[in-house]
Parts: structure tokens; C-alpha cells; sequence
């Protein structure tokens, strides 16, 4: 899999803790180096007095202004990150500068106690993270409560989550804690005409009611004016698709909502066409999923985002920039394509566009590999192993290059979408102007 390895420091610390020190508070100092997106902290008390009363050390942290939480003796281990931390501890900016373990020495044996604490951080790396940005609660029209779409998406192996209910934004002010997935704001503008996610904000709108496009116009000016990234939502479906105008200020479409159908592959067609119109128009997925049923499942789609940080802004700001891959599930198979230092949403610059690598991660004897460019399809290569493939295509006066992988699922009636891939853009020849030194 093209996933990094997390980069992870751990450092261990013991303090000798005296009998005469019970009923005092003790710190742990300790530096926080910068570009931590999250602080790991576990412990552990040894006491030698045989079958003497234990000792009772409670646990918390400081950061060079304010306590980030406290456990007392509930915890032996808590994690604080950017966006997430454990129950009693808050989330928030990660300062680099002298932190501290706190302890309250609470009940101290007469031999006295070792405290040996594990401080891991973990930092900001580069690395595709995964998960589902359209998903529903019974904050809405659907029955899974939050905490149950949060604990099915870290059982998945998934780093985000978005559940946006329809016209609400109560699920976005009651987000389950301790858990390892990172909740992304969201809500479903749901309106007679068309459905659009409004992404990244708690409340985006104050009223989803409309009765024209100059209100629809209004309530994305107001969304975006309040931070939210805007997804247009299953467009090409046979129920409710996107029947107000295009033209409306948005960031991304969602072409690919639950299984793959024949909806989607409308949605792909129009996609592919803004596309050669010259249109840098970001494509995402979603399942959809609203209740426990057989095809409709929580990541399936699943949207894989280029980002430095597990944040709302890092996974936004990968989709913001097209730094997007769509697949079946959280397991693959997988597309990558490169060129040079460039990857999936970037600009090659003219001089540097050429060969484009594209690697295939788990695909399977019989899946088709399909490269698409602004002159439709390119190359169509079937699969005869399994495993890893890794491609080349010249993409030299090419205006973008992006791949689709397709697979026959079980018994289902042809192939179906396994892996698409947002576009690698090349700038055109005199389409970078020098500025005069
Ligand atoms: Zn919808
Ligand atoms: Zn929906």
C-alpha cells in the first residue's frame, strides 16, 4: 500500500517517588518538539513493599500555559491530539515548549513507589488517510447513533468521518470522544432539487429552506463564508439528482455514492467532461450508508486524501487540492500516479511533464487498468497477476492524466468501479508566464 509509516518518537521517564511526597503535586517536565500532531501518554506505578498498600498516583498534563487534562487514577494511558484526545484532556494547538506530566502523589507505601512513564509523539507526515465523508445518524434518517458509525469506521481501519445529516447540524455538537477516527463537521443540504454536503463546519447554514437558485446561491455563500468546503452530492441520481443549476460556486462532486451504478457512471461521464473542458473539478465519494443493510455500507466508497495532518483542515485542504483517490473499500486496490516530485492534484510544470508512474497497489488477474487523459481513453491494460503493477505513460502534451481501475465483484452483473484516481495536471506550454526578474 502506498500509506506511510507514521513517524513516532517514544521517550521513557522514571521518578522515585518518596513516602514523605504523598499528598503532593509533582511534574514530569518534559520538551515538546514542534510538528507533533498528537502526544501519547502511558504509566505505570511499582511498588516494592511486598504486600503493602499500593501506591495511588494520579495522572494528568500540562502545557506551557494551562492543565490539558486530568485523569486522577482512571487512566493508565491518554492521548491528546489536534482535533481529538482522550475524555478529560484537551484537544487542541500542540505548543512546542516545556509541557509536563502532572501527578498528585495521593497515597505513597512507606518503602515509597517508581513511576515510569512512556511519552509518545507522533508527528505530522505526509500519508494518504482514509474514510467516508457522507455518511447518517439518527440525527437524521438514519439508526446508527454516532458513537456506532465511529466505532464500524476505526473497526474498518478508517481515519475520518463526516456525518451529514439532512438540514441539521446537531450530530456535528455531540461527537463521540476516545475514539481513533476524526470527525469531520458536516451536513447534508438537502432540498427538493438537489442534495450538497456542506463540509468542515458545525453549523453551516441557520435555515436549509429555499425556493429558488437565489437561495441556494445564498446558503453556499453563507456555508463558505463560514469555512465550509461544498461537495455536490450524488448528481446523475434516478431519485434525487442535482437539478438546480451547475453553475453554483462549489469545490468538489461526488461521483461515485454507495455501490457502484449506473448513476455513477453518469456522474463519471459529466465529470470527465468538465474535465476536458479544462475544469479542475475535485471528485469524491461517499456511501451514503443511513442503516445496517447488504450492499449499502459504511466507506464503500472509500476516499483516500493526500494530507500531512489527521485535522478537519489537513483532510480538507487534500480535497481542496484534488490530492484524492476513490476506492471500493478501505482495502483497495489502490492507484497512484506520479510524476517527477508531482502527484495526484498537482501541476506538473511544462519543462518537467513526461512519464507519469502509475502504481497499482492489490489488484487481481482479470481487473482492467484504464488511463484517461483530456483525449478520453488512453491505454486499457488487463491484469494477468496479482499484486503490485507499476505502469508508465508518456503524458507530453497532455493537459491531465488520471486511471481507473475496474473489477468484477462476485456475481454482479459486469464490472464495476474498484479505484479512481483524481487527475495529475501538466500546465500548458507558455502557460506559466515569467515574471521579469
Ligand atoms: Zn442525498
Ligand atoms: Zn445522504
Amino acid at each position: 500500500m502506498t500509506q506511510q509509516i507514521e513517524r513516532r518518537t517514544t521517550s521513557v521517564y522514571k521518578r522515585y517517588i518518596e513516602h514523605s511526597e504523598q499528598s503532593s503535586y509533582i511534574e514530569i517536565p518534559f520538551q515538546l518538539p514542534p510538528d507533533v500532531e498528537e502526544i501519547h501518554v502511558s504509566y505505570q506505578v511499582d511498588s516494592h513493599g511486598g504486600d503493602t498498600a499500593k501506591g495511588v498516583i494520579d495522572l494528568g498534563i500540562r502545557d506551557a500555559e494551562r492543565v490539558r487534562g486530568w485523569s486522577g487514577g482512571a487512566r493508565q494511558e491518554f492521548n491528546i491530539g489536534l482535533n481529538t484526545a482522550t475524555p478529560g484532556y484537551l484537544p487542541g494547538r500542540l505548543a512546542t515548549g516545556e509541557w509536563a506530566i502532572l501527578h498528585n502523589a495521593y497515597k505513597v507505601p512507606a518503602e515509597g513507589c517508581l513511576v515510569t512513564i512512556e511519552i509518545e509523539f507522533i508527528y505530522k507526515a505526509w500519508r494518504w488517510l482514509k474514510g467516508d465523508l457522507h455518511t447518517h445518524s439518527v440525527h437524521s434518517d438514519g439508526s446508527y447513533t454516532l458513537e456506532e458509525n465511529a466505532a464500524i469506521m476505526e473497526s474498518l481501519g478508517c481515519d475520518f468521518l463526516a456525518m451529514t445529516d439532512h438540514n441539521t447540524s446537531s450530530q456535528n455538537l455531540a461527537y463521540p470522544r476516545g475514539t481513533s477516527v476524526l470527525m469531520i463537521p458536516g451536513t447534508e443540504f438537502t432540498t427538493n432539487y438537489g442534495h450538497s454536503n456542506f463540509l468542515g463546519v458545525t453549523s453551516p447554514m441557520d435555515d436549509f429552506r429555499v425556493s429558488g437558485i437565489s437561495d441556494v446561491h445564498e446558503k453556499f455563500r453563507v456555508a463558505r463564508e463560514r469555512g465550509a468546503k461544498i461537495v455536490l452530492n450524488h448528481t446523475h441520481c434516478d431519485h434525487c439528482p442535482w437539478e438546480w443549476d451547475f453553475d453554483v460556486d462549489y469545490d468538489g462532486v461526488e461521483i461515485w455514492n454507495g455501490p457502484w451504478r449506473e448513476h455513477n457512471r453518469r456522474a463519471l461521464s459529466w465529470w470527465q467532461e468538465q474535465l476536458v473542458a479544462g475544469r479542475r473539478l475535485v471528485a469524491v465519494g461517499g456511501s451514503d450508508v443511513h442503516r445496517p443493510d447488504s450492499n449499502v455500507k459504511h466507506a464503500m466508497p472509500c476516499v483516500w486524501v493526500w494530507t500531512d495532518a489527521k485535522t478537519v483542515e489537513g483532510v480538507l485542504n487534500g480535497i481542496k487540492e484534488g490530492r484524492v483517490v476513490i476506492t471500493n473499500s478501505p482495502e483497495g486496490p489502490f492507484a497512484n500516479l506520479q510524476c517527477g516530485d508531482y502527484g495526484i492534484g498537482d501541476e506538473v510544470p511544462y519543462e518537467q511533464s513526461g512519464e507519469v508512474v502509475v502504481q497499482l497497489d492489490d489488484v487481481m488477474a482479470g481487473d482492467l487498468i484504464c488511463l484517461y487523459s483530456e483525449r478520453g481513453l488512453e491505454e486499457e491494460i488487463a491484469v494477468d497477476s496479482e499484486g503490485e503493477v507499476i505502469l508508465s505513460f508518456d503524458a507530453k502534451h497532455r493537459s491531465f492524466l488520471r486511471a481507473e481501475v475496474w473489477r468484477q465483484f462476485g456475481q454482479a452483473d459486469g464490472m464495476s468501479m474498484a479505484v479512481v484516481t483524481n487527475p495529475i495536471y501538466f500546465a500548458s506550454n507558455g502557460g506559466t508566464v515569467k515574471i521579469s526578474d
